[in-house]
């Protein structure tokens, strides 16, 4: 999307694991600018919508630059205003690099300077696939929400149903204890594959009297079903339903 080729090699460099979301956001934040003021063929607001894909997409990148080590991956102690400040640092080399995209980076001032004003920097950042709540919930999260689960024959993840067999993926200890994701089959239009899942993000399976447990990826509370090679379990408190292979 640039035409600074050094420059953009520099970012790929300093932003590994949160550069295509950050490219993502670039893009988003022009949909979003152009859509000001404008309205769908049936009335509907063309903005609000695109402002919420900018709220998504920040979650991916906060997610991201975590992996990278500009935020803590303790996202239960994430608060909104850091994510906000260091996507904007962020944000600051981008814009060096993409010069091409004056729009985008005029509405990131703008709408950044609104956020700021309106988001309590003590407000911890949601869960990332909990969009609705990403700015207002002030309600804290558990620091030990673990969104994949280890399996006999590979990860799978709790929230987008993503699984990641054995031969897609492989051990490392950079940028922390996890696994790399390797060259995947092609997945469902729309699924996003990342490139590293960290150990920390991983729960081992535990089984006991025939029932397997596991927490809630969207609350935290310790679920259990019936162990099977494949087991269905709903969140008795928060209703998020997945399966889980054994
Ligand atoms: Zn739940």
């Amino acid at each position: 999307m640039g035409t600074n080729k050094q420059g953009e090699q520099a970012l790929v460099v300093a932003y590994p694991n949160s550069l295509r979301h950050l490219q993502q956001l670039i893009m988003d934040l022009e949909t979003c600018a152009k859509n000001i003021g404008k309205k769908t063929l049936f009335g509907n607001d063309k903005f609000k919508p695109a402002e919420q894909k900018i709220l998504e997409t920040l979650k991916s990148c906060a997610i991201g630059l975590a992996l990278d080590g500009y935020l803590s991956q303790d996202y239960g102690k994430v608060s909104m205003g850091q994510v906000l400040a260091t996507v904007n640092t962020a944000l600051n080399e981008f814009r060096l690099v993409y010069g091409n995209w004056p729009l985008a980076f005029y509405f990131w001032d703008v709408w950044y300077e609104q956020q700021n004003s309106i988001v309590n920097n003590n407000i911890p950042l949601k869960q990332y696939d909990d969009t609705k709540s990403f700015v207002l919930d002030p309600t804290p999260v558990s620091n030990n929400i673990f969104y994949w689960y280890e399996s006999e024959f590979g990860i799978g993840n709790k929230l987008t149903k993503l699984f990641l067999y054995s031969h897609e993926i492989q051990r490392t200890d950079s940028p922390s204890l996890g696994y790399k994701v390797l060259h995947t089959h092609p997945r469902e239009q729309g699924q996003s594959v990342p490139s590293f899942v960290s150990d920390t993000e991983i729960e081992k399976p535990l089984v006991s009297r025939g029932q397997l447990e596991s927490t809630c990826p969207k609350c935290g509370v310790m679920c259990s079903a019936q162990a099977d090679a494949l087991s269905y379990f709903s969140c008795g408190k928060c209703k998020h339903n997945w399966w889980q292979r054994l």
